[in-house]
């Protein structure tokens, strides 16, 4: 089963809501991820169940980094602020440098975020599928 992502910056939760409610059907059967607010948000807005990590200010991005660093996510959906700077810029910073360590497919905003969901829903991620049957043990 794939495993996706959301995160959002403050500013950015609104156009996340609204994205993951049009793209609801998507989502639905997959495993779901996020810092603690925006999972709050998606799930008081649509029927998807999600595991909320730390919010990201806390360690919620490192928690899900952890995920990436073990490659048990396929998809990371994370709408940035750009404008406005964020306490925890490392850990944000160490959250992408991971997805290009491990090539997770990874949007920073909105519009990117729908050309990989729509590949998702076309079977485009297939290929993770077989990464997550292949994966060796830990240790
Ligand atoms: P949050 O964390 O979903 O808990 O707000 C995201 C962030 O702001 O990094």
């Amino acid at each position: 089963m794939l495993n996706i992502a959301f995160i959002a910056h403050d500013r950015k939760k609104e156009d996340i809501v609204n994205f993951v409610i049009a793209y609801e059907h998507v989502f639905r059967g997959k495993k779901l991820y996020s810092t603690g607010t925006t999972g709050m948000r998606i799930m008081e807005a649509t029927d998807l169940q999600i595991h909320r990590f730390l919010s990201g200010p806390l360690g919620g991005d490192q928690q899900i980094g952890a995920l990436i660093a073990q490659n048990e996510m396929d998809l990371v959906l994370f709408f940035r602020d750009p404008l406005m700077a964020q306490p925890h810029e490392p850990d944000i910073t160490a959250l992408l440098r991971l997805c290009d360590v491990h090539g997770i497919p990874v949007a920073t905003n909105l519009a990117t975020a729908e050309i990989l969901v729509r590949a998702l829903d076309r079977g485009d991620f297939g290929w993770r599928e077989l990464v997550e049957s292949n994966k060796p043990g830990l240790g």
